[in-house]
């Protein structure tokens, strides 16, 4: 079999080679060209240690050298060269206390989590399959290199990462490996929450994000989301709903685009549920307030699993207003007033979750849910298209004019121009120089 290796790729392989080291495309890569994926990146592994792989690179970043890794600078891409390793006991079931260097590639492979994992490439040796990779690449399965059981007591993460490659591969994994998982997943509480979060966000970014359900049965999300597994214990005794909290999450995250930030808002969306459920006296349940409950869970999940700023302020927003206009009781005017609450950037987002909520219910009320979704729509279009003044930065007074006015800069202004803001969100024709000076005159100073 044949690979297509990139110029740059092809390129340090040979260089190695000339030196009298191997030299290979290993792990991902591999695996991925054989299935006919791009691969994320490139990643090499030679029996050169990494004062050699420095003595035959010029450019190159000490990126690991403890671990055996070297990055190898070509241009402006950057290519991790690995020294073939053996790990050395893992005491704390997530880290080899110590690493050897081994020239033998063999030894390197055994130390791979899944034999799909465990392939090596070069164009002269082609594919260096020691472990089955192929065949269960073929068959779709996820197998350990080796023996399941000592491999998930080494590190506990690779037990995420089991249920992360078939949920990106749509594969099954193998049972003797998955009864290891389960029997193991317990350590998943010793792994790092950083290392924790880049499996649980693959898995969910992934083609069958609907696997986070393998990874509930297998009892992994009772140790890194006991969230998800409170979802699935809630149920819903309501017309709108078929599904439980947690399988209806899972519809949800399913009909989502594929970003990071909607498949955490989707996830999340309904984990104030399991709190705010009440039971009326004809077994009905109702969930009031849960959005509000929903974005305080969701900033303390997402903190835990140390996400950045940036993707927890997105979903908190999503999350806090995935359930806007409900109840079908909006207007153009209640519209206007939630773009400038919610920041009219966040409105697609809000689209986006609100239509994946309404397909993942019942179909009781779902072509009237869907028509007033269509009409918030058609409101935020005709709001776009007047253009609104949706923020005091939109008001045809700014601060200085209120400071002509003999307005002081302070408390009293920010609340004038905030006074302004509602009286306009309430009428977009009041946004005129003229007329808004003369209500703060009339209006505003009487107070
Ligand atoms: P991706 O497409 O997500 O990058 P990948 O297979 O390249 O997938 P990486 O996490 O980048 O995954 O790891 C590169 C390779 O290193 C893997 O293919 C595997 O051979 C090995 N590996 C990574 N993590 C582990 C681990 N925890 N235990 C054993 N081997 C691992
Ligand atoms: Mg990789």
């Amino acid at each position: 079999m044949q690979i297509n290796l990139p110029g740059n790729v092809k390129q340090i392989i040979e260089k190695l080679n000339k030196e009298g080291y191997e030299a290979y495309a290993v792990g991902g890569c591999v695996r991925d060209s054989l299935l006919g994926r791009v691969p994320n990146d490139w990643d090499i592994t030679t029996s050169a240690t990494p004062q050699e792989i420095k003595a035959v690179f010029r450019r190159t970043v000490d990126t690991g050298i403890k671990h055996g890794t070297v990055t190898v600078l070509l241009g402006k891409e950057g290519y991790e060269v690995t020294t073939f390793r053996i790990d050395g006991e893992y005491s704390d079931h997530r880290r080899p206390d110590g690493v050897t260097f081994t020239r033998e590639l063999s030894e390197d492979l055994l130390r791979r989590d899944f034999t799909i994992n465990a392939m090596a490439y070069n164009d002269e040796t082609g594919v260096v399959d020691l472990y089955g990779g192929t065949e269960d690449l073929e068959n779709g399965i996820i197998r350990c290199v080796g023996n399941p059981d000592e491999r998930f007591d080494e590190d506990a993460l690779r037990i995420m990462r089991a249920v992360r490659f078939a949920a990106q591969l749509d594969f099954s994994i193998d049972e003797a490996t998955r009864d290891a998982a389960e029997k193991h997943a317990l350590d998943l509480k010793n792994v790092s929450a950083e290392r924790i979060e880049t499996e649980l966000t693959k898995l969910l970014v992934s083609g069958h994000p609907e696997k986070i359900l393998d990874m509930y049965e297998m009892g992994i999300t009772a140790i890194v989301l006991p969230e998800f597994d409170r979802m699935i214990e809630t149920p819903q005794n309501t017309p709108y709903h078929i599904y439980d909290v947690g399988r209806h999450t899972v519809e949800v995250i399913k009909n989502v685009p594929a970003t990071k930030v909607m498949r955490y808002a989707a996830l999340l969306h309904d984990t104030g549920k399991v709190e705010s459920r009440t039971t009326d006296a004809s077994g009905r349940d109702h969930f009031k307030g849960h959005s509000v409950i929903s974005e305080k869970i969701a900033d303390g999940v997402l903190r835990r699993l140390r996400m950045d700023n940036d993707t927890i302020r997105d979903v908190k927003k999503i999350v806090f207003w995935h359930d806007y206009g409900i109840k079908g009781d909006i207007s153009v005017k209640s519209v206007r007033k939630m773009l400038s609450q919610m920041g009219e950037d966040y409105f697609d987002s809000y689209v986006q979750i609100r239509k994946a909520d309404i397909s993942g219910q019942s179909n009781y009320n779902l072509d009237a849910s869907m028509r007033i979704l269509e009409q918030i729509v058609g409101y935020h279009d005709e709001i776009m298209r007047e253009g609104n003044a949706l923020s005091i930065g939109d008001l045809a007074v700014s601060g200085k004019d209120l400071i002509e006015m003999g307005i002081k800069p302070g408390p009293d202004m920010g609340r004038i121009l905030r006074e302004l803001l509602d009286k306009v969100l309430e009428e977009p024709s009041m946004n005129d120089k003229q007329k808004l000076m003369e209500y703060v005159t009339k209006v505003c100073l009487e107070q």
